[in-house]
Formats: structure tokens, C-alpha cells, sequence
């Protein structure tokens, strides 16, 4: 069998320069023939990103194996079109605590455990089993943060020993770095690239290959100066170029010579096949149609604690040639929705605790009595049963109970098996569950599939003593649980577009294969639907 081979992500200068969008349109450029495994080191203690705020690490992304993982594991799903499993996402605190499990077993008795080799061993053994069990043909292992970070110390060094292991032919180092033009200087500028460059040699890491992020395509000029000051080919100096649209990355790559600069470095072959993804990007440019969305979000980070909503839409603009122009609303001190005047939908998107729930109710009842094309995710689902059990239903003061614990009619409530779980890292109900789809609803058409699959994560659920009021007044449960406790999907037919559901349909939306509910979503927003 040919030997696994890797290419290493790092970046300097700056962190958000786009490592994770570079590393996932790498994937793309060469997965036509290649077996390809993303892997992402992150330096923090945290075993999972799952207890941090989106508002410091933008978005939590779950897994179909129940995994919470870094973001950038929606772009290496959406550019690669694959699955990922959790343990691709290396953390630091996840190496610390197989480390101290090993030294407690007594796997190293009688030594002093040390960063190196015993950390290191853990990350690159990691690593090789990642490689083995997958039978990958290429692993590319992206590092969180900059380096000269204390944070990614060890996985650097782990890095910088795997090329003795696995033989220098066989793995690649990729730096990302940033060539500024300087106002008023006019010129691209090569010395922080220099710099980083450095600090990564520094390291014993000598790149093979750097990209660098600039505003505009890399002149001659500036290319042979890095290649001379940093040591590499000339053509392997590649511009990341500032784009509109990330699924533009793959595209400029091809164009940089990416993909044929590392079949020669790897002595690998798989050529580049973008016909279907330009096609796709010419579609987003040249739109036929316009709406605007309404999104009720909270998190002031708005673009990455949303990433994979906005990204479900773009994929949606692409397939219907429709550009969306997003109006986040933040509905904690909302006075009345006449907000959503001039909108064409809304999406209530999921959340936890209970600012901003009150204004979102409200939202969702506007779009219902004016019949605005309406799509609830999770807490979403959620606040339109609440909405419509208070003023449907007449329930006065239905509430979910994370909100309002003392609520006479607890419409939504903490799941069974949540009840007596006290610890919060990775014990929500997680990954992906299957549901069971009424025929003849609008879920049915859009999915085309009696049984569908989506991830989760929640605690909460519409509590099943409630589900015969809300039935009988013409809510539909267009999706449950196989045995029907658990209310995956709701819609109200008479109305353009009112659907919700339980599950997170954007984190399986890529670029190739939209979700189908933001597909109809855009569709009933445009008029088209
Ligand atoms: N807070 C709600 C729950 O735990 C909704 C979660 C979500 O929107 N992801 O069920």
C-alpha cells in the first residue's frame, strides 16, 4: 500500500487569515482521487469547544457521532462533501487528559512523563492511527492559532518531528501567511511573511510552500523575494487572494498551480475537476433574484457564531440564483416586530437562555399571522410551539422551562434522559437521530424521504402531555422520533412557509447538496417555492 501522505497548515502574522477555508480548498483541489482525512489541532485546554461561548470561538459544530468540534470542520465538510468523526479534532486538553489516563494506568512507570517525546508521542500516534484506521491517502492536519503562540508549541514540535517518521517525501509544510499593501505605500510587502517564516524555521520547520493572503494576486516581483528570503520555489509562493465568496478559494488555487505544486512535492496524481464548482460560483455572481433575510441572532460575533446558517443560505444562492442580503435583529430589547416590514423571511436560529426569547416569540408570531415565510432551528422549533400554544391555544404563560420554570403549561421541557445530568462538556442530546416523516407535509417534499437524518443539540423537547393540543389546532408534526415522543419537525400547511425543527439542518449543507429545508425556505422567500 502506498504510504500516507500529509500536508501541514500553519499560518502566521495574524490569526482569521482563513487557514481552515485554505486547508478545506486544498481537500477540494485534490479529492478527486484521493482518500482525504482533515485533521485540526487546537491549543487550548478545553477538551471540546462545546462549553465555550460562540461569542469567543464562533459557532460550536456538531458532528453525526455526537462530536463538538472546531468550526472549521463545516468548511472541511462543505468544500470536501465528506463526514468527519470528532476525533479528527485534536485539542490540547483532549492530548493532557490521554496522557494523564496513560500515566495513571502505569504506561509509563518509572519515567518522568515530559512534553517531549511523551506529549508529542500522544499527538503523532494520534495522528498515524487516524491515518491507519481511515486508510487515507492524504491526512492534512491544520494548526490552530500563529505560530510563535505558546498554545500550539507542542503540536509544532510534533509536527516538525513527523517528517523523520513518515519520511520527508511524503509530507508537505504549508505556511498561510499575510502580505499587506500598506496605504498610501502601494506595494505588497514581504517582511512579516520573512518574519513568520522565521519563527517557523525556528522550530525546525522549513516550508515547502506559502501562501499569502493579499488583497490582490501576488506580483512577480514579490514572489521571487519570498522564495528567496524564505527558501522556497519561486512557484511555490501562492496567493490567497481577499475574496467575496470563500468557495472562490479552490478556483484561485487551481489557478496558482496548487494543485500540480504538491502531485510534484507528494509524487501524487489527482487533477482537479471544477467544472460543477465554478459553475456554482458563476451562478452566486450573477444572480436572477434578490430577497432579504431576517435573522433573530445574539451573539454580537455574528458572522462565525452563525457560520453555518450563512453558509446554507450561500449554498442556496448558488442553486437558485438568488442573493440574500441578511438583517440580524437582536431581539432582547425589542419593541414591536414591524422590523420585518420590508423582509422576505425570517429565520429564528437556535440558542440558549433566555434573553432576547420574548422578542423572538413575537417575531414568530408576526411571520405566522402575515404569513412570512418562517424557519425555526431548535430553539427556533421551540419558541413558535411556545408562540402558538399561548395564542392558538390559549394557553396564557406557555413557556419552555429553561425559560420560565414555574410556567403553568411547560409546552417545552427538559428531555427524560436530561434530567439527573449535572455535568455541561458533551452531555446534550448530540449527533445525529433519525426522523420519521409524515407523508404528504411539506418536509416529505422537500426531502423526498420517509426516514431522514440530522444533528442535534439540545436539552429541551415539546412535551409529549402537550402534543394532542397542539395537534388538534392545526399544528402539524411533519417529523418524529420513530416511536413519536420526540417532535423533530413542525409546519403549518396553510401558510407559505412555516416550518421548524428540531435538529440543525444547516451543519450538513454543502456547497454541492443544500439543505433541503433552507432550500425551500429561499424558495417560498424568493416566491418561487
Ligand atoms: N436551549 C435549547 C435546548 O437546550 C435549544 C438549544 C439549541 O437551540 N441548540 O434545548
Amino acid at each position: 500500500m502506498p504510504a500516507t501522505k500529509y500536508i501541514i497548515v500553519t499560518g502566521g502574522v495574524l490569526s482569521g487569515l482563513g487557514k481552515g477555508i485554505a486547508a478545506a480548498s486544498i481537500g477540494h483541489l485534490l479529492s478527486a482521487r484521493l482518500k482525504i482525512v482533515p485533521i485540526k489541532c487546537d491549543g487550548y485546554l478545553n477538551v471540546d469547544p462545546g462549553t465555550m461561548n460562540p461569542f469567543e470561538h464562533g459557532e460550536v459544530f456538531v458532528l453525526d457521532d455526537g462530536g463538538e468540534v472546531d468550526m472549521d470542520f463545516g468548511h472541511y465538510e462543505r468544500f470536501l462533501g465528506i463526514r468527519c468523526k470528532s476525533k479528527w479534532n485534536l485539542t490540547m486538553g483532549r492530548i493532557f487528559h490521554m496522557v494523564r489516563e496513560k500515566e495513571r494506568k502505569g504506561d509509563y512507570l518509572g519515567k518522568t512523563v515530559q512534553y517531549i517525546p511523551h506529549v508529542t508521542d500522544v499527538i503523532k500516534n494520534h495522528i498515524y492511527k487516524i491515518a491507519e484506521e481511515e486508510s487515507a491517502d492524504l491526512l492534512i492536519v491544520e494548526i490552530g492559532g500563529t505560530v510563535g503562540d505558546i498554545e500550539n508549541e507542542l503540536f509544532l514540535e510534533a509536527m516538525r518531528q513527523m517528517k523523520e517518521d513518515v519520511g520527508r517525501e511524503n509530507i508537505v509544510y504549508l505556511h498561510l501567511t499575510y502580505v499587506p499593501i500598506p496605504h498610501g505605500v502601494h506595494e505588497q510587502k514581504s517582511k512579516p511573511t520573512q518574519q513568520s517564516v522565521n519563527l517557523l524555521k525556528q522550530r525546525g520547520i522549513f516550508p515547502d510552500i506559502i501562501i499569502g493572503r493579499c488583497s490582490e494576486y501576488l506580483t512577480k516581483e514579490i514572489r521571487l523575494k519570498i522564495s528567496n528570503f524564505c527558501d522556497v520555489s519561486p512557484e511555490a509562493v501562492v496567493t490567497g487572494l481577499d475574496v467575496d465568496d470563500i468557495y472562490e478559494i479552490p478556483i484561485v488555487f487551481e489557478k496558482e498551480g496548487l494543485a500540480e505544486i504538491l502531485h510534484k512535492k507528494l509524487n501524487i496524481y489527482s487533477p482537479p475537476d471544477l467544472r460543477r464548482w465554478k459553475k456554482l460560483v458563476e451562478n452566486t455572481r450573477n444572480p436572477k433574484s434578490e430577497i432579504t433575510v431576517a435573522i433573530c441572532g445574539k451573539y454580537t460575533k455574528l458572522e462565525d457564531s452563525y457560520a453555518s446558517i450563512i453558509e446554507s443560505l450561500n449554498h442556496c444562492s448558488a442553486h437558485l440564483r438568488c442573493r440574500i442580503h441578511l438583517q440580524w435583529i437582536e431581539t432582547t430589547d425589542l419593541k414591536d416586530a414591524s422590523v420585518l416590514n420590508d423582509m422576505n423571511g425570517v429565520i429564528v436560529p437556535g440558542g440558549f437562555g433566555s434573553r432576547g426569547t420574548e422578542g423572538k416569540i413575537e417575531i414568530i408570531r408576526r411571520a405566522r399571522e402575515e404569513n412570512i415565510p418562517f424557519l425555526g432551528l431548535c430553539l427556533g422549533l421551540q419558541l413558535a410551539v411556545v408562540e402558538y400554544a399561548r395564542n392558538v391555544c390559549h394557553l396564557e404563560g406557555a413557556n419552555s422551562t429553561e425559560f420560565d420554570p414555574d410556567t403553568p403549561f411547560p409546552v417545552i421541557d427538559i428531555l427524560p434522559e436530561q434530567k439527573d445530568i449535572k455535568e455541561k462538556g458533551g452531555t446534550m442530546r448530540l449527533g445525529a437521530y433519525e426522523a420519521i416523516v409524515k407523508e404528504g407535509t411539506m418536509i416529505s417534499r422537500l426531502y423526498k424521504s420517509h426516514s431522514i437524518s440530522e444533528r442535534h443539540r439540545h436539552r429541551y423537547e415539546v412535551n409529549p402531555e402537550y402534543h394532542k393540543i397542539l395537534t388538534d389546532t392545526g399544528l402539524v408534526f411533519s417529523g418524529t422520533s420513530r416511536d413519536g415522543r420526540l417532535v423533530e419537525f413542525i409546519e403549518l400547511p396553510e401558510l407559505r412557509y412555516f416550518v421548524a425543527t428540531q435538529a440543525h439542518p444547516e451543519l450538513k449543507s454543502s456547497m454541492e447538496e443544500p439543505s433541503p429545508l433552507f432550500y425551500g425556505f429561499v424558495q417560498a422567500s424568493s416566491g418561487a417555492g
